[in-house]
């Protein structure tokens, strides 16, 4: 079983940022992640990463891959099946087959998982209509109708880059006035003028509805223009995700009730040499957006270096 100073759970902008710098400490690294770039991979276009007048979350997670490994770091796109405490040891067992690995400071970052509607006809319809992917599947409804379901950034962004393929756009949300980034919220009304957008407020979907094979629309707990039903040929549902903290229960990692890890502002846990970032840790309920993750990154593999150190920090990290 190979040993590595840290392993980091997560190819997303936490983990990537975290490879970058446990690389430049020198420390022997180690990167599992299910999907390059993590959910931060599906965004259409990102305004707000400085330096980048405009890029897709799947651009800069290739971009970043790409430095990551030059300077030295292995990078398994895979899934980790669990993690285990094995004396100062974290032994980390990949669902693919035999291969484990173990390492001495771990750092998750894994992000959230996309939250489900739980309604009728979400699961059928899936991969039929439904989708949980803007990125990926927008393209498939050239010249359809497509509702989006959720009121906050991805919802609204993923509905601006819907509409780039789509005849018609509506956005369905529970309560009355979308909460995304105003810039999002001005090139949204831009598309409402147009006539290609609607947005359907104070409404929750019910059920969608299919033909047996494929979506054919979704239902209504009230009525809009008169009707309980809206034809459309697909629905995106973008209301959010939920830590994905799964593997770390059984080391009896402490989080919030809503799964949230606790970290301290080091992103210690309550375990010693096991150090969380992003999206996973309770910080994400302050501010849940790519650049925190990243600096988050970067603090979890400055503290791993320190506690692999024992203590001494690197000249960055300053007196702290
Ligand atoms: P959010 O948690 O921000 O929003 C989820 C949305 O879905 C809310 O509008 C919520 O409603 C709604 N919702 C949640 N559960 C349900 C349900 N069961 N039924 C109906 N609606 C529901 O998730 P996002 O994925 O939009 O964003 C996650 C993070 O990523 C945020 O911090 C966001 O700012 C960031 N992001 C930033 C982007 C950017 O361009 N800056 C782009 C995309 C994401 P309610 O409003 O009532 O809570």
């Amino acid at each position: 079983m190979e040993l590595y100073d840290v392993i980091i759970i997560g190819a997303g902008p936490a983990g990537l940022t975290a490879a970058i710098y446990a690389a430049r400490y020198h420390l022997k690294t180690l990167v599992i992640g299910k999907v390059l770039g993590g959910e931060f991979s599906l965004a259409p276009k990102v305004e707000n990463l400085p330096g980048f007048l405009s890029v897709s979350g799947l651009a800069w997670s290739e971009k970043t891959k790409e430095q990551v490994e030059k300077l030295g770091v292995k990078l398994e796109l895979k899934e980790v099946k669990t993690i285990t405490k094995e004396s100062e040891k974290f032994v980390v067992d990949l669902m693919s087959g035999q291969e484990k690995y173990a390492c001495k400071a771990l750092i998750v970052a894994t992000g959230s998982e996309r939250r489900r509607l739980d309604i009728p006809g979400e699961k059928e319809y899936q991969g039929r209509g439904v989708s949980y992917c803007v990125v990926c599947d927008a393209a498939f409804f050239r010249d359809k109708t497509v509702a989006i379901i959720g009121g906050s950034d991805s919802a609204v962004s993923g509905a601006v880059h819907t509409a780039g393929f789509a005849k018609k756009v509506y956005i369905i949300y529970r309560k009355e006035n979308l909460r995304a980034e105003p810039a999002w919220l001005g090139e949204w009304q831009e598309l409402e003028k147009s006539g290609k957008a609607g947005t359907i407020y104070s409404t929750n979907l019910i059920e969608i509805l299919g033909d047996g094979s494929k979506t054919t629309g979704v239902k209504f707990d009230k009525a809009y223009q008169g009707k309980n039903e809206l034809i459309v040929d697909g629905v995106f549902i973008e209301i959010g995700g939920v830590p994905g903290t799964g593997l770390l229960v059984p080391l009896g990692v402490k989080m919030e009730e809503t799964g949230h890890v606790l970290v301290d502002e080091k992103m210690q846990t309550n375990i010693p040499g096991l150090f969380c970032s992003g999206d996973v840790t309770q910080n994400a309920k302050i501010m849940q957006q790519a650049i925190t993750a990243m600096a988050q990154g970067a603090i979890s593999a400055g503290s791993a270096y320190k506690f692999l150190k024992g203590e001494k920090a690197p000249q960055i990290l300053g007196t702290g």
